[in-house]
């Protein structure tokens, strides 16, 4: 029998509602009746290889998340545009009230190696809105052949944390001591975790 990729997610589905509507229906009929009051949110890489609830062992109800390309914070721009990321981090810290962001950044990461390759200009491939949005991440970059990727992506991590900063209820949370930031990256040919210490203005290895 041929297995697409969708029946093989309804099945992943089916254990899914096994586990939490038939052995635990408790926790999700809580979820309900409370709605959801996360402390954590996460913004994390779009890859496939890079999931913060499949990394971190959540439970529904634990966090909030948005991801996108290279798990990029862009600087606060109110100038009444679409910014899906903005809309999430407002959701999250000014409607949940979470108390920790974490910026989950991993290595291999396509959306860096754009940047460090520079953007396709021309032809079918050309990008529309990837080499804009990796901009953001421009400080960290640095181009050519002996450019480290997985540097620039621990790198974009920091900018990112930098500019949580530039959103002004986000310095008022973080003042107020309701709110931490903290920078995370992922590796993927170890499975270690890094995280970013101010201090130093590095990443090191946990645990
Ligand atoms: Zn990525």
């Amino acid at each position: 029998m041929v297995t697409t990729p969708i029946d093989r997610l309804i099945a992943g589905f089916k254990g899914f509602r096994a586990t939490y509507y038939e052995q635990r229906p408790e926790r999700f009929q809580a979820l309900i009746e409370r709605g959801q009051s996360p402390q954590v949110m996460i913004i994390a890489c779009s890859d496939s290889r890079a999931d913060p609830a499949i990394l971190t062992n959540a439970e529904p109800g634990e966090l909030f998340i948005v991801r996108n390309v290279a798990n990029l914070v862009p600087p606060y721009e109110p100038d009444g545009h679409y910014h899906g990321t903005s809309a999430a981090i407002e959701f999250g810290v000014k409607g949940l009230g979470v108390r920790h962001v974490v910026v989950l950044g991993h290595s291999g990461c396509g959306g860096v190696r754009r940047l460090v390759q520079g953007v396709h200009e021309d032809g079918p491939h050309a990008d529309e809105f990837v080499g804009t949005w990796m901009t953001i991440a421009n400080q960290a970059c640095k181009r050519g052949h002996d450019a480290d990727e997985d540097a620039v992506g621990r790198g974009a991590v920091a900018i990112s944390l930098a500019n949580l900063h530039s959103f002004p209820w986000v310095r008022d949370a973080l003042l107020a001591g309701r709110l931490e930031l903290h920078g995370w990256w992922f590796d993927l040919a170890n499975g270690t975790l890094w995280r970013y210490d101010e201090t130093l203005d590095d990443f090191q290895p946990m645990g």
